[in-house]
C-alpha cells in the first residue's frame, strides 16, 4: 500500500471527518459514511471512465466467492472460460457446480506461460458468457489486448485493477478483490452492466444475488466500511498522481527494469512467461537449480527484498510489483539480481 495512504489513515483513525469517532465506529447508515461511499463510487467512475449504464457495488467473500457467484447469477446454459492460470481454473471448477463449463482456450499444457491468441478461441453457441482473468498473478502473464465476443464478457481483474486504463465498455462484469493493488483484504469491487444484471438468476439467496447489492447501494447489510474507506484513499492517491495513464507508465518502467535484468543474465534467470505475455504486476522467473532459488530468496531477504519466493503452486521466484512499489524498489532488486549472479 502507498506509504502516504497508510499515514493518512493513521492520522484520521481516531476522528473520521470531524465526527469525533473512528471510521470503524461510525454507523454505515450515517451521512458521514454514505458521503464517503458515494465519493468512492465517484472517484472510481472518474479513474476508469465507467459509463452510466454500469453499477458499482461492494461485496465481501473475496475473489473466491466470485468464482461461484458469477455462475450462480449468470450460468443458465453454458459458460466459456479463457483458462490462463490457477485462478481461472478455480473459477471454472467452482462454476461447474451450476451448469456446463468449457474452455474457450487454455495455456494449461504449457504451465500457463502464455496468453492464448484470438484465432484459437472456440465459443460454443448458446454460451451465457465468456470468463477471463486479466492478470495471472501466479504465473506472471497478463492480457495486453482484451478480446471481445458476441456474448457478455466477465473479467476477474483482482491483481491488476487500477494499474492501467481499461475500456470498461468492452466488459459486462468486472470484479476485483482489492488486496493486491487497492486496499486491505475484505472487499470486492464489482462493475456490472445493467443489461447483464437484468439476465441474472433471482432464484438465489439474497446475499448471493448481484441485484441485492445494486438495489440496496451495497448496504443491504453492513458493508466492509474500513476497506471501502481505504480504497477511497488509494483512489484519491492515484487521481492526484495523474490517474491510470500515469500509473501505467510507471508500471511499465518498473517491469522493464526487472525483465531487462532477466534478459541480460545470459540465461541465469529464466522468465516463466513468454515475452509477449509478460505481466507488469508479477515478474516470475527461475534460477538454474532449486537450491540456488532458495539461496536467492534468503539472501534477498537479507537486503530487505521480502517475498520474492514464487507461489507454492508454481515454485521459482516472483517479484510482485503492484502500484505502491516505487521504481527504486525495482532498481534495487535488479542490482541485487546482477550481484547474486556474478557471485555464483
Ligand atoms: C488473489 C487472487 C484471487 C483470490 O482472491 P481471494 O480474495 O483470496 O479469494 C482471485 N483472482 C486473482 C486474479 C487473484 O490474484
Amino acid at each position: 500500500m502507498p506509504l502516504d495512504v497508510l499515514k493518512q489513515v493513521q492520522e484520521e483513525f481516531l476522528d473520521f471527518h470531524h465526527t469525533g469517532m473512528s471510521i470503524v465506529e461510525i454507523s454505515h447508515r450515517s451521512a458521514a459514511y454514505q458521503e464517503m461511499q458515494d465519493d468512492t463510487v465517484r472517484i472510481l467512475r472518474k479513474l476508469l471512465l465507467i459509463p452510466e449504464e454500469y453499477h458499482i457495488i461492494f461485496m465481501q467473500g473475496g475473489g473466491s466467492l466470485q468464482f461461484a457467484m458469477h455462475a450462480a447469477n449468470f450460468l443458465h446454459h453454458c459458460g466459456g472460460y479463457l483458462n490462463t492460470g490457477v485462478w481461472s481454473d478455480k473459477a471454472m471448477k467452482a462454476a461447474s457446480f451450476y451448469g456446463d463449463t468449457y474452455e474457450v482456450a487454455s495455456s494449461k499444457e504449457d504451465h500457463f506461460a502464455y496468453i492464448p491468441k484470438a484465432d484459437s478461441f472456440q465459443v460454443r453457441e448458446g454460451s451465457d458468457y465468456v470468463y477471463m482473468t486479466s492478470n495471472n498473478t501466479i504465473h506472471g502473464t497478463e492480457w495486453h489486448d482484451f478480446p471481445s465476443f458476441d456474448v457478455p464478457l466477465i473479467c476477474d481483474m483482482s491483481s491488476d485493477f487500477l494499474s492501467r486504463p481499461v475500456d470498461v465498455k468492452n466488459f459486462d462484469f468486472i470484479y476485483a478483490g482489492v488486496q493486491k493493488n487497492v486496499g486491505p483484504a475484505g472487499v470486492v469491487i464489482g462493475i456490472i452492466k445493467d443489461s447483464l444484471l437484468k439476465k441474472s438468476n433471482t432464484r438465489l439467496p439474497l446475499m448471493l444475488q448481484y441485484k441485492t447489492y445494486v438495489d440496496h447501494d451495497s448496504t443491504y447489510n453492513t458493508p466492509p466500511v474500513f476497506n471501502i474507506y481505504f480504497v477511497n484513499k488509494v483512489c484519491h492517491w492515484l487521481d492526484e498522481r495523474g490517474g491510470l495513464a500515469a500509473m501505467l507508465e510507471t508500471n511499465k518502467e518498473k517491469a522493464a527494469i526487472l525483465y531487462d535484468a532477466i534478459d541480460r543474465s545470459d540465461g541465469f534467470y529464466r522468465g516463466h512467461a513468454k515475452k509477449d505475455s509478460r505481466s507488469l504486476m508479477n515478474v516470475t522467473f527461475n534460477l538454474p537449480t532449486v537450491e540456488l532459488e532458495k539461496k536467492f530468496v534468503a539472501e534477498a531477504a537479507g537486503h530487505d527484498l521480502i517475498g520474492v519466493k514464487g507461489h507454492r503452486s508454481l515454485g521459482g521466484c516472483r517479484a510482485s510489483i503492484y502500484n505502491a512499489v516505487p521504481v527504486e524498489g525495482c532498481s534495487v532488486l535488479a542490482e541485487f539480481m546482477e550481484e547474486f549472479r556474478k557471485k555464483q
